[in-house]
């Protein structure tokens, strides 16, 4: 087979690439590890936690109704946790169908369900989900193949309790306590979602304050907004190990002050960042071509092949 440009992953960033090189008229394959077509943000990241985050928001918004002089039946508000996972199911179908829709009525566009090796400058081997692997020569090549969790190089990391993000977003019920380790957006967030939902949740970040790229300003209002929501928030924090605790588990940690602490938990969220997922790009593109930030490029975006 030969195209003129190779796309190497389906996310936000390779697929908007595809498809507006396919519509300048280019024979364009978008490659895709995952059955459906939308990435990182519609399978495991951007749009469920927002699916989750605005059922948390309705349920406070309930909870406050008589504030606002609206009549609500007294007690509890109930939450149907196999419900809110159903509808976000269900959004998540609907966007991937449509999402695939979209590109097939793209003549010159072929998407493939499997995944891209490169094999040289101008080759790659496409391994499809299902059928034999086949070479594809290109003109040019996009790698497009997104992140990773980043998980700490702690002992109980491994353990079923410990839940990456992805992970986090499946669950079959709501933890009664919740150990997030990592206050970046992910963890913030979610932090946020399950404390609405009713977690008792324990925040703990090594750095001097939340959300370290954002303004500091904003971070440190959202810090007490998070505390009067009855998140615990630990700064400065080193986490040592993670251990089993009964069914659940202990997070052993020093506190900003060098002293030993533990925060109990049914389930931890591992949230301290993400690295680039190059594992699966093969030989050509294993020469010190990409760091710990990611692949190498230069101002064009360029690698070290100046057509990939
Ligand atoms: C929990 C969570 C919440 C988030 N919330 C937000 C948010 O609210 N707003 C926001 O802007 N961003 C959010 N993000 C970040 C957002 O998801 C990413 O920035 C975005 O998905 C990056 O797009 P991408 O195309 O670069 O990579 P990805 O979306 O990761 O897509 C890369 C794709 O490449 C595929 N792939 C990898 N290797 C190969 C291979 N060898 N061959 C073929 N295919 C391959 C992968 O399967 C994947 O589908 C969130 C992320 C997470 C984890």
């Amino acid at each position: 087979m030969k195209v003129d440009d190779l796309v190497i992953g389906g996310g936000p960033g390779g697929t908007p690439a595809a498809m507006a090189l396919a519509t300048a008229g280019r024979s364009v394959l978008l490659v895709e590890t995952r059955a459906g077509r939308g990435g990182t943000c519609l399978f495991e990241g951007c749009i469920p936690s927002k699916i989750l985050r605005e059922s948390a928001r309705r349920l406070q918004d309930v909870r406050r109704a008589q504030e606002f002089g609206l009549q609500v039946p007294a007690g509890e508000i109930g939450v149907d946790w196999g419900a809110i996972m159903k509808r976000k199911a269900s959004i998540l179908r609907g966007r991937a169908d449509g999402a695939l829709q979209r590109a097939r009525q793209i003549p010159t566009l072929t998407v493939q369900f499997g995944s891209a090796a490169l094999l040289g400058p101008r080759r790659a081997r496409i391994t499809p989900r299902d059928g034999a692997p086949e070479e594809v020569e290109f003109g040019s090549a996009i790698i497009a193949t997104g992140s990773v969790p980043n998980l700490l190089p702690v002992t109980g990391v491994g353990l079923p309790q410990v839940l990456t993000s992805e992970q986090m977003l499946e669950i079959d019920r709501v933890p009664k306590r919740l150990a997030v380790i990592g206050a970046g957006p992910i963890g913030v967030e979610m932090a946020q979602i399950f404390a609405a939902f009713g977690s008792r949740v324990t925040l703990l970040e090594a750095g001097p304050r939340i959300l370290a790229p954002v303004d500091e300003e904003i971070a440190i209002a959202l810090q007490e907004h998070i505390r009067r929501q009855g998140i615990a928030l630990e700064l400065g924090v080193q986490v040592a190990a993670i251990a089993r605790d009964g069914d659940g588990v202990r997070v052993k940690y020093r506190d900003a002050a060098g002293a030993r602490r533990e925060a109990q938990a049914e389930l931890v969220l591992e949230a301290t960042g993400r690295r680039p997922n190059v594992d699966g790009l093969g030989p050509a593109h294993t020469a010190g071509r990409h760091d710990p930030r990611g692949v190498k490029a230069d101002t064009r975006l360029a690698t070290g092949e100046p057509c990939i």
